[in-house]
Order: C-alpha cells, then sequence, then structure tokens
C-alpha cells in the first residue's frame, strides 16, 4: 500500500516541479519523499542476462522505428586492437537503396537515413528531376587508423561511412571521384547534399579535404561536431 502514489501524492509533486519550473535552480529533481524511498521493496539481485542496451540506445531504435527504418540491433562486440561495434545495427531498409553499409552505430544509421531521404532524394528530383535508385558506399566499419596518423579512424568503431556514387533512375550514375568537378548541374547536386550532410553528421570530408577523400564523402558522429570540408 505504500508504494501507491495518492492523489495528493501527485498534486505535491506537480506543485514543486511548477515551483522548480519557476526557481529553475533550486531543486534537485528529487520528487518522491525521503520516507517513501526508505519503505520501497528491495530490488531482485542482478541476474546476469545479456545486457539491456543502454537507455540512449533503446531511444535511438524507437528513433529508427519513428523513421519506418527496418534494422537488426546487433550484440556489442569487441574486436581488440581498440576496434569495436557497440550500440551498432545492420541496416535493412532505410527507404532508399544503399550498398555496402555493415555494422552501423545506430545514431549515424539515424542520421544517415534522414540524409538520403530528405537531403539527397529531394535534391535528384529537384536537379534532375529523377529519383535516387541506389546510393553507393564503400562501407561502415573498418579497424584501421586515419590515414597519415597513429589514432583509430571513427571506421574503427562503426561510427563513420564512406559515400561513393548516386545511381538515379534515369540510368546516370554520379561519383564523388569522377563528377565532384563535373558540370554545373552535377556540381549543384553535390554541393546541396555535401551541405545537407554537414547539417547531420559531426564531421564530413569531402574531395576539398584531401587527396585520401578525392573518391568519396566522409560522414562521422564521432568528436564535437561541426567539422564539414
Ligand atoms: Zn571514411
Amino acid at each position: 500500500m505504500e508504494e501507491r502514489v495518492t492523489e495528493t501524492g501527485l498534486l505535491r509533486g506537480a506543485a514543486l516541479a511548477v515551483a522548480c519550473a519557476i526557481m529553475l535552480s533550486a531543486c534537485s529533481g528529487d520528487l518522491v519523499p525521503r520516507g517513501r524511498v526508505a519503505s520501497a521493496p528491495k530490488p531482485p539481485p542482478p541476474v546476469r542476462a545479456p545486457a539491456q542496451p543502454a537507455m540512449e540506445t533503446r531511444q535511438c531504435f524507437a528513433k529508427l522505428q519513428s523513421q519506418a527504418v527496418a534494422f537488426t540491433p546487433l550484440p556489442d562486440r569487441n574486436f581488440g586492437g581498440g576496434c569495436s561495434a557497440v550500440n551498432s545495427v545492420k541496416l535493412i531498409d532505410i527507404g532508399v537503396p544503399t550498398t555496402g553499409i555493415g555494422a552501423i552505430t545506430c545514431n549515424l544509421a539515424a542520421n544517415f537515413a534522414a540524409w538520403a531521404k530528405f537531403g539527397v532524394q529531394p535534391a535528384a528530383r529537384v536537379i534532375f528531376g529523377a529519383e535516387i535508385e541506389k546510393i553507393e558506399t564503400f562501407g561502415t566499419y573498418n579497424c584501421r587508423p586515419i590515414a597519415g596518423s597513429g589514432k583509430l579512424s571513427e571506421h574503427a568503431h562503426s561510427n563513420a561511412i564512406d559515400v561513393s556514387a548516386f545511381v538515379l533512375s534515369d540510368g546516370r550514375r554520379i561519383s564523388i571521384q569522377k563528377d565532384w568537378d563535373g558540370d554545373k548541374q552535377t556540381r549543384q547536386f553535390l554541393k546541396i547534399v555535401h551541405a545537407s550532410a554537414c547539417k547531420r553528421f559531426n564531421t564530413v570530408l569531402s574531395p576539398d579535404y584531401n587527396a585520401a577523400h578525392r573518391d568519396h564523402f566522409h560522414f562521422d558522429m564521432g568528436g564535437r561536431g561541426g567539422f564539414c570540408r
């Protein structure tokens, strides 16, 4: 019976929440009377079952579902050498056919799916009057350092993806390598999808960044964000 939250208790909590909102910093967020915490039943002993994904990951899975993305959660894996695939999924359908995607962190997957649907597809319709039939990638997970550095790439954490080309419904294929300096229309398309990527991913690298990126866009969710080249 002690567990039941009374109407009076709810009202008191609501009043306190309002007071907190007004005073902003004065409350620590503990709206449960101390006596109630003390009388709560002891939690069951920890069960050594497969770990539940963290709250953040479960929220991300829910986000993918709300985006109508079909996916399978992958078990967290440690591959040694600092390489891992944690909070990752296998994408089945993001709404735009995409090749080469392996294990990909949920956060990156959600942003990639949104970029494909709301950045790439509309740009192709407006500029070429065509649909995107396929986005080609060089993949996601790869246990390797950043080119020319001893530091592990975000690819080593399945937290990066390399996009190499776009195939249109009129048969045209736009590749980063061939078309980055292509005709005006194609350059405009690539500029738009690049700018759209910069709004969604923490790091975006294009052929403008360095020679290692002459044939693809690199997107990752590492770092603090705002790195757009
Ligand atoms: Zn990359």
